[in-house]
């Protein structure tokens, strides 16, 4: 979609904008609203989008009837914020966000607009006509990528401190540059950070996290003390490296690699998350060692930060299962077993997104050609071994748990469940053996003894 250019647009109820870029479920709802005598206002992020050029993602609108009108008017109605005026209305092509502001006529939408947080967010479009109103001049600030608040900076985000992490949201997102009035009134509101319910802090952030300009969004937050109330892990990290003036030190290269990353949410939180550890060092271990007590230690930090943020039990999972098996720079030495290990710990489903974590890590480090010609190395050996149909599941294996119990006169019981697992690491080890007489050969040898105990 190509940027509009908004140089002909009159600061208000200027340029006629038209609704052509509108899809039909919403103008069936504004034009229901008007239809019953109500003003309807096209408003947020959508506008925003359209006239930056980008396709718009969900849909806002402002009218002047009162919710308990709206809820008259259409069947599915959610009342999500209803002490702000804010009802959701739902469609099969999705949910519209809807904000009265009760007076009708140009003084209620005014009253609206001037309400919002930031100029770009404060545009309207009217229904029927397709009329632009712009009484902040957001659309000259997008123009010019600029984020200013709506009225004083100082005063806006200490109403609010959400704003602070939409600021960084709309950098990390467009790339936008935040006027120096806002970077300077963050200070004065950050400790109201900590009243922010953490369900509206972690959507900022993964939205943030999904932007093409999230190192500049973080090194932005960093710099005005958002980083240390959001993910003070991630900061810490910095301050550890802040005397390092090597260009890749640790906090450096995670933003790198969360950049390098591919538009998905869980490989980005990974990436977020893949050196948060990287600090554990045992002495007298080896390098292997070390390497795995790092990656469990970043997989513990990142449940931390995920559980705080309320995440989704399958993407914390997921995402874990990517930063414990990270992989390490020098695979050129590891055997079959270790890959048929790494494969059967990571699973098919995820194994995309460890490679493409893996390349972005590699490109946002040093020596990058040498380690992505290992990395190809890797790639084709893991496709080898994956039409050689691997047993990557406990399921894969020729026996089964009854098959176990009777071989050794067992009860059912966890003992079970491990000695299933042993099989695994064996089958893994030489996929060879995974035939059954093989199998139950082998458990009578090594655990025939258990049998009378049990
Ligand atoms: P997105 O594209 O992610 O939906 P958005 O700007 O539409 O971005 P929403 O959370 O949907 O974000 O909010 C819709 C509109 O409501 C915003 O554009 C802005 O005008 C207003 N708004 C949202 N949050 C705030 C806030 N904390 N303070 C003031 N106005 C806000
Ligand atoms: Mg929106």
């Amino acid at each position: 979609m190509e940027p509009i250019d908004m140089r002909e647009t009159e600061t208000l109820y200027g340029k006629l904008c038209g609704l052509d870029f509108v899809p039909n479920h919403v103008l069936e709802i504004m034009e229901h609203l008007f239809h019953s005598g109500f003003d309807v206002w096209l408003v947020g992020g959508a506008l925003r989008d359209f006239f930056s050029g980008q396709a718009p993602k969900d849909w806002d609108l402002a009218t002047s009837a009162s919710p308990s009108e709206i809820m008259r008017l259409f069947p599915r109605v959610i009342p999500v914020g209803i002490q702000h005026g804010t009802v959701r209305i739902h469609t099969a092509q999705g949910d519209i966000e809807v904000t009265t502001y009760g007076k009708p006529g140009r003084e209620g939408i005014l009253a609206d607009l001037g309400r919002r947080d930031f100029t770009v967010n404060a545009l309207a479009l009217s229904y029927p006509e397709g009329r632009l109103l712009d009484p902040h001049g957001g659309s000259e600030d997008l123009r010019h990528h600029l984020l200013k608040t709506v009225g004083n900076a100082r005063s806006r985000l200490n109403e609010d401190p959400l704003r602070i992490l939409r600021a960084g949201r709309f950098l990390g997102v467009y790339g936008y540059r935040i006027h120096p009035n806002v970077s300077a009134a963050v200070k004065d509101s950050l400790a109201g950070i900590d009243g922010i319910a953490v369900e509206r802090i972690r959507d900022e952030m993964l939205k943030l996290i999904m932007g093409k300009h999230v190192e500049k969004a973080f090194e932005w937050m960093r710099r005005c003390g958002v980083l240390r109330k959001v993910l003070p892990e991630l900061e810490r990290e910095c301050r550890r490296n802040r005397r390092s003036s090597c260009p890749f030190d640790a906090y450096r290269h995670t933003l790198y690699t969360v950049h390098n990353s591919p538009f998905r949410l869980r490989v980005r939180l990974a990436a977020l998350f893949h050196r948060l550890g990287q600090k554990t060092s045992v002495h007298g271990a080896g390098r292997r060692e070390n390497r795995s007590l790092n990656s469990q230690a970043s997989a513990h930090a990142a449940f931390a930060v995920m559980d705080r943020w309320r995440m989704p039990q399958q993407l914390i999972q997921d995402v874990m299962i990517l930063v414990r098996n990270h992989i390490p720079r020098n695979t050129l030495r590891w055997g079959g077993a270790q890959l048929r290990r790494l494969l059967a710990a990571v699973g098919p489903d995820l194994l995309e997104d460890l490679l493409d974590l893996a390349y972005a890590d590699r490109i946002s480090g040093n020596c990058r050609e040498k380690s992505l010609e290992e990395l190809n190395r890797l790639r084709s050996r893991i496709s080898v071994q994956m039409k050689s149909r691997p047993p990557l599941h406990i399921g894969d294996l020729a026996l089964n748990g009854t098959d176990v119990m009777q071989a050794l006169s067992l009860k059912p019981g966890p003992l079970v469940g491990e000695i299933l697992e042993q099989i695994h690491q064996w089958v893994l080890d030489e996929p060879g053996l995974n035939v059954r007489d093989v199998l139950i050969d082998r458990i009578q040898a090594k655990y025939g003894g258990i049998s009378q105990n049990k």
